[in-house]
């Protein structure tokens, strides 16, 4: 077999810790149980692409860290009480429990359609006020925080590590600008553990509490909520860029105060969504700019899986480039429809296997842990992808090598001419038939390769369309490549072939078929 050369890779997990700010060796052992955090939406407005990205990310790591031997328990939480949500369902003259609920079930739908399967709960806020106002009163015993004109404030200055995350002191915080003065804090920097209710706020969001009515701080929420499902030291604490500061450095601070135990061994954050308007600004994703790409919308032109493959496709700490986006013009940005087209090539080859095999690629049952041992051909590309994630999950190098990978797999079905099914034992069969096994095996560590590609999700008779078309793609490809051999521009017969050729494109226009040429073959899709 012409495959690439074996050698070893000894696997070992690093990870960038934003507290250490380095790569660190993984501190458990594959068997033990790992706890996770991540900060989950504020649920007021529909999803959008950026929201996604969190989810993706930490789904892939639990997807890698269970195929390495850990067993891994997740918690996202559902902020249902906020300002936003407040002013949003006023806006929309329903509730706040209404309007979260719906929002709620909109993320779920995102994340489902994006093969988010692996949170195990979803904490919301409101169901944990009163884990809340048990902490806030530990914490005021402690002498950490201290209640004044119907709120309670923690005082950065009593935390002498306050600002260990962002790596910065608490007056060159304060000079953020993201710091809300009040005349009741004693220092600029301290953030409120309870917000006293406001004249006019809608009383279900205010909860009786020693300190008056009013509701708990955006902070404490997931300070609580992570330390009553996961324990008071958990092993990653995951979020967006964004969140760092302030939200993590005060969940941070709130929680070693009250407990006096390190309340995450590892803080890894995501890079954020970054797109430019066509005059070349680079903008965030907002509703003020009016570029926001809900997921719902996405999905419209693209499946979940090259969703979550566009993801992927940078690395975590990275910012994902949308590139420029003129929505007048197109529907997606243009850097998710070459996610697109980049994808087909699974596709294809998903297809291909089908038709040899007789059997559905996506519906192949490949194990989640790393059990089997392939063949050197086959091991290495095993070996690399898993290099590349224990480089803290480099799935951006992982994908590469799947891409690797599959154009092995083609080669191998061109070389031992595979057919049909009986072609299987043949020495290149039966590598293609186990690398396609690896192929989905590395792929679902990614999340990939869950659904049918359009051209195969078409019923029960989906496998005899795909072969209809691919007989019409073969046909018209005969048929331009005879025409290409006649020398000239205005020979009547080259014409006649051309004429044949447009014709198949545009009958099957006509039934909502696009067919598209690229340099490594044609597919077809719906429109
Ligand atoms: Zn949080």
């Amino acid at each position: 077999m012409d495959g690439p050369m074996t050698r070893e890779v000894k696997p070992m997990l690093q990870v960038y810790n934003t507290l250490t700010r380095r790569k660190e060796p993984f501190p458990k052992q594959p068997g033990e149980t790992v706890t996770m955090y991540v900060c989950g939406p504020t649920v007021y407005k529909p999803s959008h692409i950026g929201h996604m990205v969190g989810p993706v990310i930490f789904d892939t790591v639990k997807r890698y860290l269970t195929y390495l031997g850990f067993s891994v328990r997740w918690v996202v939480n559902i902020t249902d009480v906020d300002d936003k949500l407040i002013a949003r369902s006023a806006e929309l003259g329903t509730t706040v429990p209404a309007l979260a609920q719906r929002m709620t079930e909109d993320y779920f739908e995102c994340l489902k359609q994006l093969n988010v399967t692996g949170v195990d709960a979803f904490p919301r806020a409101t169901e944990h006020i009163g884990g809340m106002i048990r902490m806030i009163g530990h914490l005021i015993a402690k002498g950490y925080a201290y209640p004044a004109g119907g709120s309670v404030w923690f005082d950065v200055s009593k935390d002498e590590d306050y600002g260990k995350l962002c790596n910065r002191d608490p007056e060159q915080m304060a000079e953020g600008g993201r710091i809300e003065p009040n005349p009741h804090k004693r220092n600029p920097g301290d953030f409120a553990l309870w917000k006293g209710a406001k004249p006019g706020e809608p009383p279900e969001v205010t909860w009786e509490s020693p300190w008056g009515p009013g509701r708990p701080g955006w902070h404490i929420e997931c300070s609580v909520m992570s330390t009553t499902l996961l324990g008071e030291t958990i092993d990653i604490h995951g979020g967006g860029l964004d969140l760092k500061f302030p939200h993590h450095e005060n969940e941070l601070a709130q929680s070693e105060s009250a407990t006096g135990k390190t309340f995450a061994r590892i803080w890894m954050h995501n890079g954020l969504l970054k797109l430019r308007s066509k005059e070349g600004k680079e903008d965030k994703m907002a509703g003020s700019i009016g570029n926001v790409l809900n997921v719902a919308d996405a999905l419209k032109h693209v499946s979940g899986e090259v969703l979550r493959f566009f993801i992927l496709n940078t690395h975590y700490t990275s910012p994902i480039d949308l590139g420029v986006w003129d929505r007048e013009k197109d529907p997606i940005p243009t850097s998710i429809e070459a996610a697109r087209k980049a994808y087909a090539t699974f596709e294809r080859l998903a297809e291909r296997y089908q038709r040899i095999t007789g059997t559905a690629f996506h519906e192949l049952k490949a194990p989640t842990r790393a059990s089997t041992d392939y063949p050197p051909p086959l091991r290495d590309f095993q070996q690399r992808f898993r290099h590349h994630m224990d480089d803290d999950f480099n799935t951006g190098g992982a994908t590469a090598v799947l891409f690797e990978l599959a154009s092995f797999l083609n080669r191998t079905a061109d070389t031992g001419k595979l057919e049909s099914a009986q072609d299987l034992d043949s020495p290149e069969g039966q590598v293609f038939r186990q690398g396609a096994m690896l192929l989905k095996e590395l792929g679902q560590i990614l999340g990939l390769f869950w659904s049918a590609p359009a051209s195969l999700a078409l019923g029960a008779d989906g496998q005899l369309v795909g072969g209809l078309m691919q007989l019409l793609i073969d046909l018209r490809n005969n048929l331009r490549a005879e025409a290409k051999k006649i020398p000239g521009k205005d020979d009547p017969a080259k014409k006649a072939l051309f004429a044949q050729t447009d014709l198949i494109r545009q009958r099957l226009a006509e039934l909502g078929i696009v067919l598209e040429d690229r340099p490594t073959g044609t597919t077809w899709r719906r429109a």
